[in-house]
């Protein structure tokens, strides 16, 4: 069920207890992804987790929080509270229209903090349950030894790109640039622009549509069992 394509009869007679928010980015990847990229993904597994576990699929949130790639023509960097209090905003109005799960499914690391907050702040207000999941790292982990060079824009995301909207992929513009992230994670621009050169990581020209298939197939069978695992949990 696609909230945005039902009409208000059959929304007020549909099972509305889980709902799933896909949240991305407009984000430049690489010269080769399209700038929707972390929002396409999320809501293509939302869409066929739902269809597999039965869920209200949300609107996207196409904006987010980006300053890594902020330099980046085709970057929109969205200031962290808007978001936090815009997704908070979301949440509360699915409570008072009858929603009592929610699994925000995000799609890009900047928005982590910020819907960790909403969700924080939107549950203590409401009887609302949230659950946040980074789709790339919490979903389809069985299938991560597929990629020897992932990473933004790399041969992972490339790949899920490639099984989701090939035509929005040039992959004649693929590129490659490996680098090493620090093992302690460190908020510092001096970092950023070191691993951020250009708005790629890790090499886009090992992407085959085949592995992003494997990917996405898994994330949506692991999205589909934490639906019905949390149903159980909360009793809905
Ligand atoms: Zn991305």
């Amino acid at each position: 069920m696609i909230l945005k394509d039902m009409n208000g009869f059959d929304f007020e007679k549909a099972d509305k207890s889980v709902a799933i928010l896909p949240v991305g980015s407009i984000e430049r990847h690489g010269d080769h992804l399209p700038l929707g990229t972390d929002s396409e993904l999320p809501e293509h597994i939302a869409q066929r987790a739902a269809g597999m576990a039965g869920a209200v699929v949300l609107p996207t949130i196409y904006y987010g929080s980006c300053h890594a790639m902020r330099g980046f023509p085709g970057t929109f960097d969205i200031d962290s509270e808007v978001l936090f209090k815009y997704i908070e905003c979301i949440l509360e109005e699915a409570w008072r229209n009858g929603i009592r799960l929610v699994i925000v499914l995000n799609g890009h690391g900047g928005n982590t903090t910020p819907i960790q907050m909403a969700a924080r702040q939107a549950t203590s207000r409401t009887g609302l349950s949230v659950t946040v999941i980074d789709w790339w790292k919490d979903l389809g982990t069985g299938k991560k030894d597929l990629f020897s060079s992932p990473g933004h824009a790399g041969e992972d995301e490339t790949s899920a790109m490639l099984a989701v909207a090939e035509g929005k992929v040039n992959i004649y513009l693929a590129g490659r640039h490996e680098v090493k992230y620090p093992e302690i994670k460190v908020y510092s621009k001096k970092i950023d622009e070191r691993l951020y050169e250009i708005a790629l990581t890790g090499d886009a020209k090992k992407a085959t549509k085949e592995k992003g298939e494997a990917l996405i197939s898994a994330a949506v069978e692991d999205l589909a069992k934490t639906i019905s695992d949390l149903r159980k949990i909360l009793e809905l």
